[in-house]
């Protein structure tokens, strides 16, 4: 007995077939899109209900078939599934990386430049902020996660001792559980074809969405001439990954970083200070004349405002930028 949902907005629904046999039913989404990819589908089942999510365009459509009772889920909120903690690892004094498993059922990649929620829930109380999945390292022979088997999923977060809630993600013990959202952002992948100059802007954590926009330019964009990083940080100690993104601007002769700090003890004889005019107009050379070009910026509040007000009183067009914000 099979009952089940399928929202109808949107131009052209998607729609779907399903068959079965003792051992296995098969559900068919038939979507009418050539471009259809691995990102654009996020399947999962849990307690006897399945749930198969497509995005298109800018829609998102949701077929939801639960086997032998009711449905009873709510639909409007995010869905969230649980998903394991497999390691933790140090990269800084105070930032970790953190390797979740999806459950075995769930087919969920989540597109560059989009965040999901973690969710735990403590002393009875649910409690969710927003993380940017990463790739597990910046390697050079990255190549884009073909596999649909694709287990894993990274992030890199800074832990606040006095925080609400990545104290507590921080006390979760290997083994132990926490609920992941389907994926949320709005970086079209098509501000990246034809690119010429990919500029990002990181501070802090900030540097997340950079890690995977980082690892698809360069192995997916042919026409991309130079990438540059310029990353911002209080000391040393407080850059993630400094030693891989030196390695990668050393072996990739189109990528290039510099390191700004805000609070460096003496020893430093690299950039210092805040974003500012000066700082940008110096680092955001076209590689030729009236190349296209992306600038994605990311970190505090107050950097991406203040960049952004920078950005545009240096003449680059609301569609040169993309700024990653809550
Ligand atoms: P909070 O309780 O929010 O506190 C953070 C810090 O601020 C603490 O030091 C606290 O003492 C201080 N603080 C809190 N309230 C005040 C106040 N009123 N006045 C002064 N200080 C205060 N973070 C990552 O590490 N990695 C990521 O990949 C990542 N991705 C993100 C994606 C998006 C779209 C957004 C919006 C944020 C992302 N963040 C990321 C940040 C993350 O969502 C949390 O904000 C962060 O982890 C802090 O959460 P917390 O509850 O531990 O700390
Ligand atoms: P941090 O306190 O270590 O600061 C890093 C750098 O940011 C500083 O060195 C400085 O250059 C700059 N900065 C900080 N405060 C500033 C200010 N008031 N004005 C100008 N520049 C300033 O940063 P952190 O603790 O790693 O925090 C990272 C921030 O990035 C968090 O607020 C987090 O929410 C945000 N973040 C957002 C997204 C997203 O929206 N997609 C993703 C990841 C992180």
């Amino acid at each position: 007995q099979v009952t089940d949902t399928l929202a109808k907005d949107g131009p052209s629904s998607p729609s779907y077939d399903w068959f079965q046999t003792d051992s296995l039913v098969t559900i068919i989404i038939y979507t009418k899109q050539k471009d259809i990819n691995l990102d654009s589908v996020i399947v999962d089942h849990q307690d006897d209900a399945f749930r198969a999510e497509t995005v298109i365009k800018n829609c998102s459509y949701l077929i939801h078939i639960e086997l032998s009772h009711e449905v009873q889920e709510d639909f409007s909120g995010l869905y969230y599934r649980k998903c394991q903690l497999i390691s933790k690892e140090d990269i800084t004094h105070d930032t970790k990386l953190f390797c979740l498993m999806r459950p075995p059922s769930t087919h969920l990649q989540v597109p560059i430049g989009q965040h999901v929620y973690l969710k735990l829930t403590v002393a009875g109380t649910e409690i969710v902020k927003p993380y940017t999945p990463v790739s597990d390292s910046l390697l050079l022979e990255f190549k884009e996660p073909a596999l649909p088997n694709n287990k894993y999923i990274y992030f890199l977060i800074k832990i606040y001792p006095a925080g609400f809630f990545t104290p507590e993600l921080d006390h979760l013990q290997i083994g132990d559980f926490v609920s992941v959202s389907s994926p949320e952002g709005n970086l079209k992948i098509s501000k990246f074809q034809e690119l010429e100059d990919l500029f990002l802007l990181a501070a802090g954590t900030g540097f997340t969405p950079m890690v995977k926009i980082l690892n698809y330019a360069l192995t997916n964009i042919p026409s991309l001439r130079k990438v540059k990083l310029m990353f911002f940080n209080k000391t040393e100690d407080d850059i993630i990954w400094r030693n891989q993104l030196e390695k990668l601007a050393f072996k990739e002769k189109r990528f290039d970083v510099e390191f700004v700090l805000s609070a460096p003890t003496s020893e430093w004889n690299g950039k210092l200070g805040h974003i500012s005019p000066a700082l940008l107009s110096e680092f955001l050379q076209r590689s030729v004349d009236k190349s296209r070009v992306l600038i994605c910026i990311c970190g505090p509040a107050p950097f991406t405002e203040q960049g952004l007000r920078f950005l545009h009183d240096l003449n680059f067009s609301e569609d040169e930028i993309h700024d990653f914000t809550a």
